[in-house]
């Protein structure tokens, strides 16, 4: 008898040490770049309550734009033994020393919708079709300006996103393919001259930059009567801006006479998304930040447990150190017809978060 209950004991000493080991070490780091824009939020928070379900640990972190504090909080994640860290980087140059580190400690390394460049430590990447995100804005713009069959021309002023984040290159050659046929034809027209990449950027997706920026164009080439007719804007903060831009220089439903240009945006953020149903914002691009956190989830888990990770493209995303492994996930586009559908069906949104009277 006393042999069995030593051994009954002993074993669930061993249970208890193993329980207690796994909940030690089996630990998450995920680093978000800001909590300005609740898409980041709703990412960050997804992941936690999914993996905290699935028995992991977390350390959730936001940054605040601030690149030192994100490497910082990245570092601390690396000290405290995580197993696997998830970044969406502020800049994609400056977290080369702290993956080094990572990988000097066995840490896996997810980039999680942004790309982390010059690193051979970034594992795998978990994004949407970005390229395919542009598209939709492009093509947003030629359906409602009808350039396959108006003569135009239309004046058109381009918005880039920041400079140091990888997708801004994506969002804006995917729009571009769509609209530089029309640039080149006449039918479009940028009245300002600003319509080359490195010209139209705004550094850390900063609404206010993009305000100035169009306040700036707006004085400079439409003092003379002449009207924007669209804004490729690829994000919601930033199209907020250029819409308060527009809209003090007289442009809007309520001053009757100078209709608002169809504005794009994306992440249907819900101030952009109540634009759209006022009819100040043409469209926005929904990403569904819940699936995308279930994609970062699975590989984690993975990684974790040693098995394959599903990716589904192995060619596009080249961080200059490797071809990063990665799963796309296919952008919505959403306008006036059918938001209902893609953001309260979903329940993504409800629509007591919306105005529509
Ligand atoms: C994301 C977009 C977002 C932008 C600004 C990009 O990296 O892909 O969804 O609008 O950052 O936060």
């Amino acid at each position: 008898m006393k042999k069995v209950i030593l051994f009954l004991l002993a074993a669930v000493t061993v249970f208890v040490v193993s329980a207690c080991g796994e909940a030690e070490t089996v630990d998450i780091g995920i680093s978000m770049p800001t909590t300005s824009s609740t898409r980041w939020i709703s990412d960050g928070y997804s992941m936690k309550e999914q993996f905290e379900a699935e028995g992991y640990s977390v350390t959730l972190e936001y940054a605040q734009d601030d690149i030192t504090t994100q490497v910082s909080q990245v570092e601390n994640m690396i000290t405290k033994g995580v197993k696997v860290l998830i970044i969406a980087a502020i800049d994609n140059q400056s977290l080369t020393d702290a993956l080094d580190k990572a990988n000097d400690a066995g840490i896996a390394v997810i980039a999680y919708d942004r790309l982390i460049l010059n690193s051979e430590h970034v594992d795998y990447y978990a994004t949407f079709d970005n390229f395919g995100v542009g598209v939709l804005m492009g093509q947003g713009i030629a359906d409602a300006l009808d350039l396959e069959n108006e003569a135009g021309p239309f004046n058109i002023e381009l918005f880039a996103g920041s400079p140091d984040d990888n997708n801004s290159v994506f969002f804006y050659n995917g729009a571009m393919s769509i609209l530089q046929p029309y640039i080149d034809s006449g039918k479009l027209v940028v009245l300002s001259g600003q319509d080359e990449y490195n010209q139209v950027g705004t550094l850390r997706w900063d609404g206010t930059v993009a305000q100035t920026r169009m306040e700036n164009i707006l004085t400079s080439a439409y003092s003379t009567g002449e009207v924007v007719d669209a804004v490729l804007s690829p994000y919601d903060g930033l199209s907020i801006g250029i819409i308060s831009a527009l809209r003090s220089n007289g442009y809007g439903l309520e001053s009757g006479d100078t209709p608002m240009p169809y504005v794009t945006g994306q992440d249907a953020e819900q101030a952009s998304v109540q634009a759209i149903i006022d009819g100040y914002q043409g469209s926005t691009v929904f990403k569904d930040t819940r699936t995308l956190a279930g994609i970062a989830v699975q590989m984690a888990d993975a990684i974790i447990n040693d098995e394959e990770v599903i990716t589904n493209d192995t060619e596009t995303y080249d961080n200059g150190e490797r071809v990063v492994p990665s799963y796309l996930l296919i952008p919505v586009f959403v306008d006036e017809s059918n938001w209902e559908e893609a953001l309260l069906d979903s329940g993504y949104w409800q629509e007591s978060d919306f105005d529509l009277e």
